[in-house]
């Protein structure tokens, strides 16, 4: 069916770039997609996708399709821990299960990689969707009232090209070329923690000390996170800080003492493998606007959190749900392009009131306090023990993280909403942001 809009470019093809592809390419909307490197990315990031994401992916057709890898799985149980292993408060995702039916938009796991290479298929048989990897966006913003556009380098041979289209999203991620050549290359407010983190994929049979699915331990130097990453072996994701100012080997020679002091058991190297080791600098930054024009932002381009919250690739994908509900809103002749700048600011709003301070909240309780007093003086853990074995007040807080999406279809010209009925039976936008409580979904 022919629509208003020709194509949209869309700059990385990360989660998110390939995300949004996918829903815009099944409303017919043309796209192509620039990836500097040659392949799909297998870096250790993501591996937990929380309810709001779920239910984005769910609705674009991906989390049927990730369902089908026998690694994926639904989280169970997520807890807070001494360092000595001590339980200290946690929560039940099968509390948000009712009458027997499972909750679908429980937090689903699996790695990031996995999910990218399910995204890269579906894009695929997509008519309407074009991935070119080994191209990368050049510096420059081009548009007039009709089109947009970037050049773009062929990585093998260097020779620039130029793309015009309607709209050219920047899902480019952290370094996004696309938000540096909008606002310059050192406009990106917010701050780095000072604290070096160290992701790793470590075989090792936490579940025989009785650990939980995903583990968050409280400790001023060894604060560190557990979870769970395989359905099918006992492959976990082990995430702690180091010093900072370590070179990578550095960081790998004194890994074997980290983990002997922090993990479950006092393993020596022979009792664990450890098959991939990213360090990682950490950052709480949103630009100044996820719309110039005909350029748009989403996901980390736009906006970076600290991973200790589960909040990053999760307020990712709810940005490209909403952006593409808009964009097909536009293309369909449902709205005017003013639904951008609804867009752009409501994506920054989600930030600053919810995904800034949770997701900073989440990452100091790990080691600005005393484990021994935790249960005494931080108010969500109090909050979380004060509610034990009470299952309406756990999916409560559990659903809190719903509080991230937005239907902007709601803000169409008199057009009433395409979202479903969520499963406590409220619109997805009518839950309260002032009572929104996350729990991180983890790593
Ligand atoms: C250790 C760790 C654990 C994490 N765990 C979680 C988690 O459990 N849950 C969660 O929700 N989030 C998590 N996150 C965050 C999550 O991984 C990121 O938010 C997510 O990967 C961002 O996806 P993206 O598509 O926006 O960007 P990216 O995945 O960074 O993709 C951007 C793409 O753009 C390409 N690109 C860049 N520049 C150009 C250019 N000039 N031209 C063309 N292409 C370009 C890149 O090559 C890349 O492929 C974690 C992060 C870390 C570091």
């Amino acid at each position: 069916m022919p629509g208003q809009l020709r194509k949209v470019i869309i700059v990385g093809a990360g989660p998110a770039g390939l995300l949004l592809a996918l829903r815009l390419a099944q409303h017919n909307i043309k796209v192509t997609i620039f990836e500097a490197t040659p392949s799909p990315s297998e870096q250790p990031r993501a591996t937990h996708y929380g309810p709001p994401a779920v239910y984005e992916l769910r609705r674009a057709g991906v989390l049927a399709e990730m369902q089908k890898d026998p690694d994926c799985f639904r989280m169970n149980r997520m807890c807070w821990r001494k360092l000595d292993g001590t339980y200290l408060s946690g929560f039940d995702q099968n509390d948000l299960d009712q009458d027997g039916k499972t909750y679908e938009d429980r937090t689903t796991v699996l790695a990031l990689n996995k999910v990218v290479k399910v995204l890269g298929t579906l894009v695929g048989q997509c008519e309407d969707a074009i991935v070119k990897y080994g191209h990368k966006v050049l510096p420059g913003v081009e548009q007039d009232s009709d089109k947009a556009w970037v050049t773009v380098q062929r990585v093998a041979d260097g020779v620039e090209e130029k793309h015009w289209a309607d709209y050219i999203v920047g899902c480019d991620g952290a370094g996004s070329q696309v938000r540096r050549s909008l606002f310059g290359d050192w406009e990106f407010p917010g701050y780095t923690w000072d604290k070096q983190i160290v992701a790793t994929n470590t075989y090792y049979d936490f579940s025989k000390f009785g650990w939980e699915d995903s583990n968050f331990i409280i400790h001023p130097d060894h604060l560190f996170m557990a979870a769970r990453i395989s359905e099918t072996e006992q492959l976990w994701r082990v995430t702690y800080t180091e010093v900072n100012g370590l070179t990578n080997e550095e960081i790998q020679a004194r890994q074997a003492t980290k983990f002997k002091e922090i993990l479950p058991g006092n393993p020596n190297p022979e009792e664990y493998k450890v098959v991939l080791t990213s360090p990682y600098k950490i950052h709480q930054r949103c630009a100044p606007s996820f719309r110039v024009g005909r350029y748009l932002l989403a996901a980390d381009a736009a906006h970076l959190c600290n991973p200790f919250g589960g909040l990053g690739l999760t307020g990712g994908i709810v940005d490209v749900g909403g952006l593409a509900d808009c964009l097909i809103g536009i293309h369909q002749g449902k709205t005017s392009d003013k639904i951008l700048d609804e867009y752009s600011r409501v994506r920054i709003e989600k930030y600053r009131t919810i995904i800034d301070p949770i997701s900073t909240e989440n990452f100091k309780r790990l080691y600005d306090q005393d484990a021994d007093k935790a249960l005494e003086k931080d108010e969500f853990l109090k909050m979380l023990k004060t509610i034990e074995g009470d299952i309406e007040a756990s999916r409560k807080v559990q659903l809190g993280s719903l509080g991230i999406l937005h239907d902007f279809t709601t803000d169409f010209d008199g057009k009433s909403s395409s979202y479903e009925q969520n499963t406590l039976g409220s619109k997805l936008e009518k839950v309260d942001n002032a009572t929104v409580t996350i729990t991180p979904v983890v790593n």
